[in-house]
């Protein structure tokens, strides 16, 4: 599938862009076509043998019709989110900006990746995660968005929380924190901070180091996912769907985001399991600009006292962290397919 030519002006561009990000969800969840590559210009897609036609005229047109510019088009299809989502984009830029105030009062402004956000992001993670029989967990356990099923035992509910209107409510458990980046950008870097690819090619200032330092190219965000009183079970979707998530974070191309790593290629991630909190909590803050300040922070409060270690074990309290942190997580996000997805 090949795009328009996307315009530059930023907001144009936004809207543009957004619209085509749900058509291509819209296109995933009712028609099961999948997007596996991706450029400004073009879309390559798998369509499943199942799906007779691929006339993507036809759905464009049944996208706008039932669901970009329809009243009453969720009802049928069960797409408020993605309805909603889509105008929220419109009229909010893809990339959240946020205005704070240095130390030295000077006025900083940062890229930012809201909280809510990301736990939405997470949410439809578990909702879209397959099951062995091929349907979605979603559709296994009847629960989606708006339409949350509310029960206790619900893999997606238990830790996510729900509402179902005028029955029950239940409380989530997992608080997303965090998001504001490391670096500050300037006015004439905002577009270009959409496209990480682009930021490392087109300047030969700062973030060239960043490719080179740290692996990847772009901006880094420190986020936290804390998930209270959960069992080890419920704790594995929250894991599952905080690393499925990473590559569908954010809209625009190139989408995703990833775990940054250290100049020894260590994640800069850290896993606590905890019924007395200790040590000292990695949290960075939003007034800091330097990203090499930022994970040197980062690496002190999670070793401290200590350096150089990759686990903490006290009375109540056990924290991974680097390498040990992300094999702690996948080992969650394995049992979540084992015990729930391929049981
Ligand atoms: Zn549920």
């Amino acid at each position: 599938m090949y795009k328009a030519p996307l315009p530059g002006e930023l907001q144009a561009r936004l809207a543009i862009e957004s619209a085509i990000d749900r058509f291509l969800e819209y296109l995933q969840k009712i028609y099961k076509i999948v997007v596996l590559d991706e450029s400004d210009y073009h879309a390559q897609v798998f369509i499943p043998s199942t799906q007779a036609s691929a006339d993507f005229r036809q759905y464009w047109q049944k996208f706008l019709e039932n669901v970009a510019f329809s009243t009453d088009g969720y009802s049928k299809y069960k797409l408020w989110d993605l309805t909603q989502t889509f105008i929220v984009m419109v009229n909010v830029n893809v990339v959240e900006m946020v205005k704070l105030t240095s130390k030295d009062g000077q006025s900083l402004e940062k890229c930012y990746i809201s909280p809510t956000k990301r736990r939405g992001v997470e949410r439809r993670c578990l909702i879209w995660a397959p099951v062995k029989t091929g349907e979605l967990l979603g559709d296994k356990q009847q629960c989606g968005i708006p339409k949350t099923c509310a029960k206790p035992d619900c893999p997606i509910c238990a830790p996510y929380g729900a509402l179902d209107p005028g029955n029950k409510t239940l409380i989530g458990r997992v608080t997303h924190g965090g998001g504001v980046a490391i670096q500050d950008i300037y006015p004439v870097d905002k577009q270009r901070a959409m496209h990480p690819a682009r930021l490392v090619n087109q300047k030969n200032e700062t973030p060239i180091p960043f490719k080179r330092q740290y692996n990847q190219p772009g901006i880094l965000y420190p986020v936290s996912n804390h998930a209270l009183s959960v069992t080890d079970k419920e704790f594995s979707s929250v894991a599952y769907a905080f690393l499925d998530s990473l590559p569908r974070i954010g809209s625009g191309n190139p989408k995703g985001i990833s775990i940054a790593e250290s100049e020894e290629q260590t994640p800069l991630l850290v896993v606590d399991r905890y019924l007395v909190p200790k040590g000292k909590r990695p949290i960075i803050s939003p007034s800091i600009t330097n990203p090499e300040t930022a994970i040197a922070n980062f690496m002190n409060l999670a070793q401290y006292p200590h350096t150089n270690i990759d686990h903490i074990q006290k009375d109540y309290f056990e924290r991974w962290i680097g390498n040990k942190a992300l094999e702690k997580l996948q080992e969650y996000a394995s049992d979540f397919v084992k015990n729930v997805l391929q049981a």
